[in-house]
């Protein structure tokens, strides 16, 4: 009855009214877009908000007294404050701008990394992304650190068991994602946080794929460092954050060193900036923080709890139909999953069978989805992915399933 009430108040047609991309065709086929977990396509009120930034606004920020330079640092912090509340941070200058998520989690590494001695241990997971290792392996080799990595099971899992055996008071951080980019699993992060503060390890959550499914509340998840792209999220890209916790980012040292990020410069010592400023060095991305802001704004107005009943729905409706063709195998079937479906097929090639769907109309994405390992772990080359978004429908995935159909008859 509830979930009824819910689907009644879901319009997606008129969400998809907001996305101008999705009124194209390719290849004279309309597009369907099935590739939002690369990256997601952007609303019109984003699409204004940066031509209206370059028509009407442009300006340096923090540094002008004349009128257009006041007026882009107002939107500029104004954008830090929309992102604040929206991810319930305590304070504003715990939001930190970023190029993306492989650019926050680079600051982690370096910047926390350096508070780091030779012996300490970083725990990651199996299921990471590059971003969230090679960044962790480089830091590893600078400083000394041991590098641990949690198990998965065959379903996509975290083996907690071996994560509880590997936690001890070297454990300086955890970094692992919050969902998985190539399986769709939701990790239990709540328990992660809590078991890895028993141990007075820190944690970094990769949220490039759960902020634009599910509510995120600092304060109440309590994790330390939480990094996400803006192109993911309906934003523009080459901009993202770095959420941290003020008492920390407070005792690292900088990233960057530039314009922006100093309080004063001598040649004999330079005394750096505050927060957020002194992990922003340079000119941001000034149109790209601004239009973030505009894309959480467009994202807080709708329910998010419909969002997440819609895109469950598609994905069991696309792994029940998928499950139907010979040989299918989905990759990633934990209990607790988002609208994310990997799969391969017996004998087929991912590349060739997403080079088919390409030519009708449809993308998704194939590869190893900048997880090798798992790939590896897998024994398999790569996946086809299908990943959704709000404003994807179950008539597109009917048209997504006949061209699979259609695909797998060319291809056997
Ligand atoms: C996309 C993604 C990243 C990297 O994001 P960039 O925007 O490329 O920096 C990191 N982790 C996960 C889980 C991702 O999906």
């Amino acid at each position: 009855m509830i979930k009824d009430q819910i689907q009644l108040t879901f319009d997606v047609q008129k969400i998809r009214d907001d996305f101008p991309i999705l009124r194209r065709s390719v290849y004279g086929k309309d597009l369907i877009y099935f590739d939002n977990g690369a990256t997601s396509q952007k609303p019109q009120v984003v699409i204004d908000a940066i031509n209206e930034y370059y028509t009407e606004n442009n300006s340096n920020i923090h540094r002008g007294v004349h009128y257009l330079s006041q007026l882009a640092t107002t939107q500029y912090e104004e954008a830090r404050k929309i992102i604040q509340n929206y991810i319930n941070a305590l304070l504003s200058e715990e939001v930190i701008f970023t190029k993306g998520t492989s650019d926050a989690i680079n600051l982690v590494a370096f910047s926390f990394g350096e508070t780091l001695s030779a012996g300490d241990e970083i725990i990651i997971s199996a299921m990471e992304h590059h971003s969230n290792i090679v960044p962790w392996q480089m830091m590893c080799e600078r400083k000394g650190c041991i590098l641990r990595v949690i198990p998965i099971d065959q379903e996509g899992d975290l083996i907690m068991s071996e994560f509880d055996s590997m936690l001890s008071s070297k454990t300086k951080l955890v970094a692992v994602t919050h969902i998985s980019n190539s399986l769709g699993t939701i990790n239990p992060v709540e328990e992660i946080i809590e078991k890895s503060h028993k141990f007075g390890a820190k944690v970094l959550l990769d949220g490039a794929q759960s902020i634009q499914h599910m509510h995120v509340d600092m304060q109440k998840l309590d994790c330390d460092f939480y990094a996400f792209s803006g192109h993911k999220v309906f934003g523009p890209t080459g901009v993202g954050v770095l959420y941290g916790k003020k008492e920390i980012l407070d005792q690292m040292p900088p990233y960057q060193g530039g314009g922006d990020m100093i309080a004063k410069v001598t040649f004999e010592k330079t005394t750096y900036n505050e927060l957020p400023h002194k992990f922003e060095a340079g000119t941001p991305n000034i149109s790209g923080g601004i239009c973030l802001g505009t894309a959480i704004q467009y994202l807080s107005k709708l329910d998010i709890q419909s969002i997440q009943s819609h895109e469950q729905e598609l994905a069991s409706y696309a792994e029940a139909k998928l499950n139907e063709f010979e040989g299918m195998r989905i990759i990633g079937t934990a209990k607790k999953k988002t609208s994310v479906v990997s799969f391969i097929v017996d004998g087929i090639h991912p590349f060739d069978l997403g080079t088919l769907l390409d030519k009708q109309g449809i993308a998704v994405r194939t590869g190893h989805h900048c997880t090798q390992p798992l790939m590896d772990f897998f024994e398999i080359p790569g996946t086809i992915r299908a990943s959704f978004a709000f404003y994807n429908t179950k008539e597109e995935i009917d048209i997504f399933i006949s061209a699979v159909e259609r695909s797998l008859t060319m291809l056997r």
